[in-house]
């Protein structure tokens, strides 16, 4: 069970990714991976070409999303795993989730141009694929592009954080209503890398009891975003609040992320795979 290579947390072009979801298949497949969720920001119009082309290929797939959420003042991911992409609730709050991306990344522009960097919107623009699902990943794309900084992390650090030009404050979806969208959709919610919040121990038991509280399963345990000290961290979290561990890469593109598809190492053997409270979810080549 633990030694499936399964990958659940990738971005496509239909959100910040930069391969289409067509590209990302034959990508995780390439690199050995046997089951595979695309999980695109708060956007579900991948899924279908992601499962088909999955499938084609002989890899099993699981439907997914990452949600964009606050709470206490930070913002958190959720992932969702294993819904039925119809759910008429799940469409409906992803989508008011995502409505106020344009006026957000205009305002993320103004502050840039206040510093010197003009035309940020319409640069960033050229790098989206999905208008609805523009991100300070495009913003970072367009910087390193246009020679402002060696490369997207240094633009975050410098540009697009909190406290920085082009940081604009944004209201994301409540954890109740993401962590619902996806349960009553038929599906895991899972807290994505759990080490990148800046909480204090007390904002972070109370993500973890909320989420438990409202229907939430899962932790994040092995991503590209933990440290092996982090993974170590987490998955005593995991035993200790009795949730189950996801493993996924976080890809975004092949010349930005710094853990390849399917390269993570594999949850430990004491931990509960979220791909055991997914098997009948799990959508299987023919
Ligand atoms: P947004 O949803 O527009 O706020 O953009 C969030 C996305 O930016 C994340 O999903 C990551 O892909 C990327 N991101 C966030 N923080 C960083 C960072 N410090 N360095 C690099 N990429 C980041
Ligand atoms: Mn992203
Ligand atoms: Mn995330
Ligand atoms: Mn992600």
């Amino acid at each position: 069970m633990q030694s499936l290579n399964a990958d659940l947390h990738s971005h496509s072009n239909v959100s910040d990714g930069t391969l289409t979801p067509e590209a990302l298949a034959e990508r995780a497949h390439a690199q050995g991976v046997a089951l595979w969720a695309l999980t695109d920001h708060d956007e579900l119009s991948g899924q279908r070409r992601a499962r088909d082309s999955a499938l084609a290929l002989g890899m099993s797939y699981l439907s997914g999303t990452e949600i964009s959420v606050s709470f206490a003042g930070e913002t958190v991911h959720i992932d969702g795993l294993g819904f039925d992409v119809d759910d008429a609730a799940l469409n409906a709050g992803l989508a008011a989730t995502r409505s106020g991306r344009t006026e957000r990344a205009q305002q993320m522009a103004a502050g840039l141009a206040q510093v010197g960097i003009a035309g940020a919107f319409e640069g960033a623009m050229r790098y989206v694929g999905n208008p609805a699902l523009i991100s300070r990943t495009h913003f970072a794309r367009f910087l390193v592009e246009s020679g402002v900084c060696s490369d997207t992390y240094e633009v975050f650090r410098r540009y697009l954080t909190e406290g920085k030009p082009g940081y604009v404050e944004h209201r994301w979806a409540a954890l109740g209503d993401a962590v619902s969208w996806i349960t009553g959709a038929g599906g895991v919610a899972v807290i994505a890398h759990p080490a990148r919040y800046r909480f204090s121990p007390t904002a972070e038991y109370a993500l973890f009891t909320e989420f438990i509280a409202h229907g939430g399963a899962a932790v994040e345990v092995m991503t590209g975003s933990h440290s092996s000290a982090e993974q170590a961290r987490y998955g005593e979290t995991a035993i200790e609040f009795g949730l189950a561990a996801s493993r996924g890469s976080d890809f975004h593109s092949p010349g930005e992320s710094r853990t390849e598809l399917g390269a993570l190492p594999a949850l430990p053997g004491r931990l509960t795979p979220v791909w055991q409270l997914l098997q009948d979810r799990i959508q299987v080549p023919a």
